[in-house]
């Protein structure tokens, strides 16, 4: 890339490091932002730097939010004793797009990979076992049916057994590996109803 002015070069670095942005986008990208009005570069930089500031955790089910707590979590109107723990913010709104939910998530940020050095005290494990302390009458494991999504159900499962809560598994039926998000609403729908006892 060295026929291109060593700021252009660099643009394009950065977003190559983006997921699912090759070398051949991030140049396309590069290239349509250098063309854009100054007003709408702002604009984009401006969010982009808006969202790292202001979001957070959201303080009972750690999901990314603008305030202290999220609108599912401040809601009087969902279930709170039904908690579905996802591995990230995009699997909860795969679930939340279904609207036929009803209960409320916790949000792991990840989920326990041996192989990656990834252990129980990298995700939010903590904040559920604190939240499981209330009242409480089921936890729904909904992590991916990857290799990490299923050591962390049983994981899980053998954390919150002793707490006499019922610990219940969305069934299979998602392909094996497949992120939650990209699965479409019925087949989500179907792994929820026919849910199963850990
Ligand atoms: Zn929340």
């Amino acid at each position: 890339m060295d026929y291109y002015s060593t700021k252009i070069t660099a643009l394009i670095e950065e977003l190559s490091r983006l997921p699912g942005i090759g070398p051949k986008s991030a140049g396309r990208l590069a290239f349509h932002l250098l063309n854009l009005p100054e007003t709408d570069v702002n604009r984009l930089t401006g969010a982009i730097l808006d969202a790292k500031h202001n979001v957070r955790y959201c303080r009972e089910c750690c999901t990314l939010t603008d305030g202290e707590l999220c609108p599912i979590c401040a809601s009087p109107a969902r279930d709170h004793s039904q908690i579905m723990v996802v591995e990230n913010t995009r699997d909860l709104a795969a679930y939340e797009k279904t609207g036929k939910f009803n209960g409320v998530y916790h949000v792991l940020h990840g989920a326990i990979s041996p192989a990656l050095g990834i252990g129980p005290a990298d995700i939010k494990l903590k904040e559920l076992m604190v939240r499981l302390q209330g009242d409480v009458n089921e936890v729904i494991v909904a992590t991916n049916s990857s290799l990490e999504g299923e050591t962390t159900a049983m994981y899980l499962s053998k954390l919150i057994k002793p707490t006499g809560i019922k610990v219940t598994r969305i069934a299979s039926g998602v392909p094996v590996g497949g992120d939650l998000e990209y699965i479409d609403e019925v087949t989500l729908l179907r792994a929820l109803e026919g849910r199963v006892l850990l």
